[in-house]
């Protein structure tokens, strides 16, 4: 499904949003050119999602091997579970970048964030275990302002300690992770405190971090994305409930 004239959202996968991000070519400042097709994945769903995704890409005239950079939002199952398929056997050129400090968790150097209390946080506690991670040494490490293909990397801490937004301001576009949802009504909120790290540096980040930024749309990990008055509808929120 296309969002932007740059951004596409993988239809039908389970779990969580994987979007594309297709770059300009003048965006692409330090990275690898030569008149090849050049995508960019932000989040990899679940395990298993790896199919779907691919199926997407060629259905737009693209092949997994032009799959250049992955970006990881965070390391949860259900945002890096499909990586190590992706870069086993359909895009091993591809790098990998996560917020440094999130790096350790994706390469198994720590173990995967764990989550206290009933429901949500206990049915990702419960997946953690019995689906089998396989870590990803990261190739690019992110921090707070840089950009990166034409996307400003926000660091905005709360779900996980690395947890990052990207803003893509030429279409006024706003990648948030698991920082923010949309519930089944489309309405913005804030990703439940059962499955985040620091519910309240989690609102802080929001508070600090993005309602600054000029948005319409709004890509989160769980949920429809937003179209339009994206800044708004986070200045509602947080203005509304905090
Ligand atoms: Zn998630």
């Amino acid at each position: 499904m296309q969002i932007t004239p740059h951004i596409h959202l993988v239809p039908r996968l389970r779990g969580s949003n994987v979007y594309i991000f297709i770059p300009e070519e003048e965006e692409l400042t330090g990275m690898e050119e030569g008149g090849k097709k050049t995508l960019i994945l932000i989040d990899t769903g679940m395990p298993g999602s790896e199919k779907k995704i691919f199926d997407y890409i060629k259905s737009i005239g693209f092949d997994s091997k032009d799959i250049s950079l992955i970006i990881l939002t965070h390391p949860d199952i259900d945002h890096s579970g499909a990586l190590f398929a992706i870069k086993q056997s359909l895009a091993p050129d591809a790098q990998v970048a996560i917020h440094e400090a999130d790096a350790p968790r994706l390469a198994g150097e720590k173990k995967l964030k764990e989550v206290k209390g009933r429901g949500m946080g206990l049915m990702l506690g419960v997946m953690g275990t019995f689906v089998r991670f396989h870590p990803v040494k990261p190739d690019i490490l992110l921090k707070d302002g840089i950009e990166i293909a034409g996307l400003r990397v926000i660091h905005t801490p709360g779900h996980t300690e690395g947890s990052i937004c990207l803003h893509f301001a030429k279409d006024h576009a706003l990648f948030v992770g698991d920082t923010l949802r949309t519930d089944s009504q489309g309405s913005l909120e804030y990703m439940s405190s059962s499955i985040s790290q620091d519910y309240a540096q989690l609102r802080n980040s929001v508070k600090t971090k993005l309602l600054p930024i000029d948005c319409d749309i709004i890509l989160p990990g769980h949920g429809q994305p937003i179209r339009k008055d994206g800044s708004e509808k986070i200045r509602e929120l947080v203005e509304g409930k905090s």
